[in-house]
């Protein structure tokens, strides 16, 4: 049953209840109108009161059913709410804990509402590239007002009822309960002193007006235009809102419907929708049931105090969770903590921690040069030097001291996560905890499973990954796990760019106009070059036959490491972070082209932006099909949490599912046939023709 059905005395209690947030899915919205319908036609009943169970009212629709028939059967929400309109007798709703979205549009469609403290109020589907379009726009301005119903529509941020509950001259709630607790009680109450008053008081009869009325909706577009970018939905809010104060409720209401469906076919809400279920989805591993026993973890232990374990330990610290740290000698102690707390004091300056917060994490902290005062931590995470040799070493110890049952956990970006495990004699604890830089901001996770890590490792990792805020992935053992096997290619790419006519600041302006955060000579400059040209190195005696542009090797032989030596590609002033174009990197370049005998050409920004993201695409679909990555969703997630690729444009392959593969397949045949690209590496993924060949995506 999806709505409980009960009578209190002359009163019919609805409650939603569908786990774990109410959602107002077909089953809850059929199972609803039935209760109503029988609330109304039972004589006893003289009004009824709407809430929901557990620890929600309604957090709204269901986004599984978007953009999918169900969504709009019979009875919708937009019907739902007529008929709670057209009801005879009183309708209270007892708002509690939650009201989102579909739940918060269910209410205004109530005759009464009453909430309870510390509800959080929102209308957030513009968070999804769309608009409130269950009557949202037109309902929420007539009850709170204007001003604030535009900013919760446009900004989609939940607001505390009681703050609500102070606006002047609302008439969003009859009523505040004393408390949650009380809220079913007094709402029970309310509905028996209103049983008879008639007229039944609707929403949709209020005047919805601005004092300044279209200078405000210029004001509005201003400045929401101004950070929409490139999302359309915030500026049709604020249409909508408009229309709300110029038009008659019933037009209001076609046009916010019309506009939703408008949105709803955009790229961007297809993409923000896709991300919304992709991160959700990253914690599905297919044979990990979500039922696995965890192990516990209540303190970590951290090797290397290095940058990666200063950002890893801050994580910890952050969610209250001890931290031990241990280095070879003091000094790399003294330096990693002198940095942790440089990081934190900034955080204090800008006024984002408060100073005890900053001594409580602190105090989590202890540091060591001993293994033997780690024997008891749960978790520990090594981050020493990417050296197998050492990774060795330090293996070796934690086997030694750690207590059994700890997971011991590798940091490396590009090192054999197999080979770890058996430095080990318990491979099944041994698990990769791949962190970006920096550890304490950035917030992809990649989990690393080994051929051995035992079940509930990898369950508690995920779980544990959620504690300290990360989006984890799982990605297979490989080399460069998913993210950082894909972004070599992309890398390839950016370098034959170079040597077929383009500057570096045209390839990152091209990518970045398409919305990367970064172009990929800026992220080489930001990362360390150093860092590429030691995987080169490596690579150009495993892999002799692989073809690469050596102007990133000629650029790091200069010392021109990036932002850490000032100069990369571009030039840096020293404490700022502008990317400055050099005129004799560009000449080194020609040069270098010269001597290959390539005569340059003029490559359009949509050529560059195709071949990297499509060599991204190629990559991942190889990564698909050897089970490195568990399914699609998880590698746009990767990209968009690690690697700055634009949100709206969710992920390099709801991208290419975008563009169309058969497109997609198209361009690569293309561009395997220039002379100085890889036509090897252009070959489509098996994956990716089958793919295309069926007219299928990597949905
Ligand atoms: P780093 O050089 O900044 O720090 C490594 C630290 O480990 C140093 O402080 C060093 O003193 C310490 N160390 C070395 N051997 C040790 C040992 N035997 N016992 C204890 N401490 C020891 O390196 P980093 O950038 O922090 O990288 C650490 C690991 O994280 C590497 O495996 C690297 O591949 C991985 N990683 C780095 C990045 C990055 O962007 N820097 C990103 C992801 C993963």
């Amino acid at each position: 049953m999806t709505t409980e059905y009960a009578v209190s005395g002359a009163v019919a209690v609805l409650t939603l209840n569908n786990p774990p947030v109410n959602g107002l899915g077909l089953a809850t919205r059929q199972a609803f109108a039935d209760a109503l319908a029988r609330a109304l036609a039972d004589a006893s009943v003289k009004a009824i009161v709407v809430t929901g169970a557990g620890n929600a009212f309604s957090g709204g629709a269901d986004i599984k059913e978007f953009g999918s028939p169900k969504a709009l059967q019979e009875p919708n929400l937009l019907s739902l709410i007529l008929a709670l309109e057209a009801a005879t007798k009183p309708v209270v709703a007892a708002i509690h804990t939650v009201c989102m979205g579909g739940g918060t549009e269910l209410a205004l469609g109530c005759h009464y509402r009453i909430a309870a403290p510390g509800c959080k109020v929102a209308l957030p589907e513009v968070k999804l590239g769309l608009l409130p379009g269950a009557g949202g726009t037109q309902r929420l301005p007539r009850a709170l007002g204007v001003e604030p119903a535009l900013n919760m529509i446009v900004s989609g941020e939940p607001v505390n009822s009681e703050l609500l509950a102070q606006v002047p001259g609302q008439k969003l709630f009859h009523k505040m309960a004393s408390s949650a607790q009380t809220l079913l009680a007094e709402a029970v109450a309310f509905a028996l002193e209103v049983a008879d008053v008639r007229p039944l008081p609707l929403v949709r009869n209020l005047p919805a007006r601005h004092p300044m009325g279209d200078a405000y909706f210029q004001f509005a577009r201003n400045m929401v235009g101004g950070m929409a970018k490139n999302y359309p939905a915030p500026l049709k809010c604020v249409d909508a809102v408009e229309a709300a104060t110029k038009r008659k409720f019933d037009d209001g209401l076609r046009f916010e419907r019309d506009t939703f469906i408008n949105l709803m076919w955009t790229p961007e809400s297809r993409a923000l929708r896709h991300l919304f279920v992709a991160e959700r989805a990253t914690s599905k591993i297919p044979d990990v049931p979500a039922d696995t026993a965890q192990r516990v973890i209540k303190s970590v232990a951290v090797i290397g105090a290095g940058t990666m374990g200063g950002g890893i330990s801050m994580n910890f610290l952050n969610a209250g969770i001890p931290v031990t740290m241990l280095e070879m000698k003091q000094d790399a102690l003294d330096r990693g903590i002198a940095t942790m707390r440089k990081n934190y004091e900034a955080q204090v300056k800008k006024g984002k921690l408060k100073q005890d917060k900053y001594e409580q994490r602190m105090a989590l902290l202890t540091t060591t040069l001993s293994y033997d005062d780690l024997k008891d931590a749960d978790l520990v995470i090594e981050a020493v030097f990417e050296d197998i040799g050492v990774k060795q070493a330090v293996f070796k110890e934690l086997d030694r001291v750690m207590k059994p049952g700890a997971i011991l956990a590798s940091n490396t970006s590009t090192l054999d996560v197999n080979k770890i495990a058996h430095f080990t004699q318990r491979p099944q604890d041994v698990v990769g905890m791949h962190f970006f830089s920096p550890a304490n901001v950035m917030k992809l996770l990649e989990v690393v499973r080994g051929a051995a890590t035992a079940k509930d490792v990898l369950a508690t990792v995920m779980a544990l990954a959620k504690k300290i805020k990360k989006t984890a992935v799982v990605s297979g053992v490989c080399d460069g796990f998913i993210g950082n096997r894909m972004i070599e290619q992309y890398g390839r790419q950016a370098g034959f760019l170079l040597d077929e006519g383009c500057t570096p600041a045209q390839v990152d302006k091209a990518v970045e106009k398409f919305g990367f955060a970064m172009g990929p000579f800026r992220m080489g400059d930001l990362a360390g070059n150093d860092i590429g040209w030691a995987i080169r190195k490596r690579r150009y005696v495993e892999k002799p036959h692989m073809k690469y542009s050596k102007t990133a090797d000629l650029l790091c032989e200069q010392g021109r490491f990036g932002q850490k030596t000032g100069a990369g590609w571009y030039d840096y002033v020293a404490g700022k972070r502008d990317a400055i174009p050099n005129a004799d990197v560009v000449k080194m370049i020609e040069a270098h082209r010269q001597s290959l005998g390539i005569t340059p050409r003029k490559v359009s920004d949509e050529e560059i932006v195709q071949r990297l993201v499509f060599s991204l695409v190629n990559e991942a679909a190889h990564i698909l099909e050897e089970g490195i990555a568990n399914k699609a969703s998880d590698v746009d997630v990767v990209y968009i949490f690690g690697y700055g690729f634009p949100v709206y444009r969710g992920g390099p392959l709801n991208y290419a599912n975008e563009v169309g593969l058969f497109n997609v397949v198209q361009a690569m045949q293309r561009f395997a046939q220039n002379p100085l690209d890889d036509a090897t590496f252009w070959q489509p993924a098996p994956l990716l023709a089958r793919l295309a060949d069926e007219g299928k995506t990597f949905a």
